[in-house]
């Protein structure tokens, strides 16, 4: 390892990982590292924009991927219902349904990180000396121009040494758990995914190889009851919950269980250090934006660093940089967060009012068509769209930091 580098990347997830694949090859001397804890298995659906994105970097055709050309939305016991195609936007698919594990591992054969964890870091008069411990439990001190917190929500136990950290994030507790599973239905699902708000709370049905990846969101007693329940009881309470609409549910496997909450970081942690992906933001999963809004973390934090016309050895690099984000993190974060909310078991009876919002959403093609492009793009889909192409070939300069 370099003791002196331009940038220093924390954390192998995803989301570091792609911040480090669209460095590479590139002027800038990079150290990425991560402590090797493998994450949870889920399922994750990545939008139509990531796909622009990661193909941008020769990645996304080596993640195993089903794609989703339906979104069916609904609520139980009340009436309203949308129902969005990949058609109506001139898309291939609305999403593609992705294995956790699969697409950290197609990106870190191309970018494989040095094993090791960040400890710390301590503010230079030109960057940021940062403590890295490696495998051995050898601990050395490498200079960087920029410290990449991409260490997940982990990253709350690193900022955690830092002064002034416990007003550095708000959170909410949703009081509420995911059970994440493969299940199997009697009718197979054509490529649709369902979304349908139930009084317990939120429940995705994510069309996956030849069934579907379940996310169904639950207060923490019935998910203790649920994970530990016998599949045929499980699967009783599922068809229970969701209904008729695809046969009897009749396999499950892979039940694992999430707590769920809403985390950001207020402030940046120091002059020279930046958090990408959920070491700034994890969000409740109902809208499936985690890692597509940590993705363009990753994409415009490498766009800013390759501007010729931006230098990293600006001190206010970092600062202009969050500021920079701030406008797509707060919309992802205040849509998901409202979604969680209205639509979760904890709100007083909304049932007709969310009725009409999903009967507007099918019925009025200007809130479709923003609703939309939101999900497929974040707050930013004319530009995003500007890099539509069949094989990703147009790459544009998407950052104007200030
Ligand atoms: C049930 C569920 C369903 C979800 N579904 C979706 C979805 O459909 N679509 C979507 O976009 N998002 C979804 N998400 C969110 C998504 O999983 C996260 O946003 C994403 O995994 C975050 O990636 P990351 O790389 O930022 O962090 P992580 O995946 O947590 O990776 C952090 C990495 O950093 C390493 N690390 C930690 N500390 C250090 C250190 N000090 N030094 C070095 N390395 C360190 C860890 O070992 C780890 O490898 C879902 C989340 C849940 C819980």
């Amino acid at each position: 390892m370099s003791t002196s580098v331009d940038v220093v990347i924390a954390g192998g997830g995803p989301v570091g990982a792609f911040a480090a694949l669209c460095l590479r090859n590139t002027a800038l001397s990079v150290v990425h590292v991560d402590s090797g804890k493998p994450g949870t298995e889920r399922p994750i659906a990545l939008s139509h924009g990531s796909r622009l994105l990661l193909a941008e970097c020769d990645v996304f055709d080596r993640i195993a991927n089903t794609p989703i050309r339906t979104i069916h939305v609904s609520q139980r016991g009340a009436f309203g219902r949308a129902v969005m195609t990949a058609e109506e936007f001139g898309l291939p698919a609305l999403g593609y349904v992705a294995d956790y594990g699969g697409i950290r591992s197609a990106m870190s054969k191309t970018v494989p990180p040095h094993s090791g964890r960040v400890t710390g870091w301590a503010a230079t008069s030109d960057g940021v000396d940062v403590q890295v411990c490696d495998r051995d439990g050898l601990a050395r001190i490498i200079h960087a121009g920029l410290l990449v917190l991409a260490d997940g929500t982990a990253g709350a136990a690193l900022l955690d040494e830092v002064p002034g950290s416990a007003d550095r994030f708000v959170t909410r507790d949703y009081l509420q758990c995911a059970i994440v599973a493969q299940v199997r239905t009697e009718i197979s699902h054509g490529n649709r995914a369902y979304e349908r708000f139930t009084p317990d709370g939120p429940l995705a049905l994510l069309p996956n190889g030849d069934g579907f990846a379940l996310v169904w969101c639950v207060s923490p007693d019935a998910a203790s009851d649920l994970a530990e329940a016998e599949d045929k009881t499980f699967l009783a309470s599922l068809g229970m919950c969701f209904g008729l609409r695809l046969g009897k549910f009749v396999e499950v496997s892979g039940r694992r269980r999430f707590p769920l909450s809403l985390r950001f970081m207020k402030n940046n942690p120091d002059a020279r250090v930046v958090s990408i992906g959920n070491a700034a933001q994890s969000l409740h999963p109902v809208a499936g934006q985690g890692l597509n809004l940590g993705l363009r973390d990753a994409w415009e934090l490498a766009q800013a660093l390759l501007d010729p016309e931006i230098s990293i050895a600006h001190p206010d690099f970092a600062k202009s940089f969050m500021r920079h984000r701030a406008t797509d993190r707060r919309m992802e974060i205040g849509l998901t967060d409202l979604l969680a909310r209205t639509f979760s078991r904890f709100a007083p009876p909304l049932g007709p009012l969310r009725g009409a919002a999903l009967l507007a959403i099918d019925v009025l093609p200007p809130v479709r068509r923003l609703l939309g492009n939101f999900m497929l793009h974040g707050s930013r889909p004319n530009r995003m769209a500007a890099m539509e192409t069949d094989a990703g070939a147009v790459r544009e300069k998407i950052v104007t930091l200030g």
